[in-house]
């Protein structure tokens, strides 16, 4: 998926961890290790259970702003969720693009992590509307996706869960 438009990947940091497999116990580290991008270098990413205990809030946060179905509903959330968040923007280029970060270079963990998905995912709200997130139709599925068609179209999360649900749908009406 093509993020540009929306001025930040932080989007995508948010949603991969609401979507994040959270039956395995080590969860939160490997989340962490493979979205190494977003954390300063030397930040320590071994947290405490009540430190990853905040990250599984965060996602069930992003989680809850994709679920509401009402333009109140997901400016409550989100702001629960901002309300977690403690931006202190700055630009870089260590990655050889110039982007923005959101949280102090200096912060543990939790805080990286937290402000730069709040800050992601209120940009897209507030920038492209709150009807922008949702979440996948595909049946057993259930992620949560950021759409970015034209015309706010997406019903499912990927191209793999679209077809699948085209198939099925093509085998129920063969039935009927
Ligand atoms: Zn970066
Ligand atoms: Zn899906």
């Amino acid at each position: 998926m093509n993020y540009d438009t929306y001025g930040s990947t932080a989007v995508e940091l948010a949603i991969d961890l609401a979507n994040a497999d959270r039956d395995d116990p080590a969860w939160v580290r490997s989340f962490l290790d493979s979205h190494l991008e977003w954390f300063t270098d030397g930040t320590d990413l071994s947290l405490t259970p009540p430190d990853a205990d905040r990250v599984a809030e965060t996602s069930t946060l992003v989680r809850d702003v994709a679920l509401a179905g009402t333009e109140p509903d997901v400016m409550s959330r989100l702001n629960a969720l901002l309300a977690l968040a403690s931006p202190r923007p700055y630009a870089t280029d260590h990655d050889g693009e110039l982007h923005l970060h959101y949280a102090r270079p200096d912060a543990d963990a939790v805080e990286q992590l937290t402000t730069t998905v709040a800050m992601g995912l209120s940009q897209v709200v507030v920038q492209h509307g709150w009807q922008r997130l949702g979440v996948c139709s595909a049946e057993g599925c259930g992620n949560v996706y950021v759409d970015t068609s034209r015309n706010a179209s997406r019903r499912y999360c990927s191209n793999t869960c679209a077809s699948r649900s085209t198939v099925a749908a093509y085998r129920a009406r063969q039935r009927a």
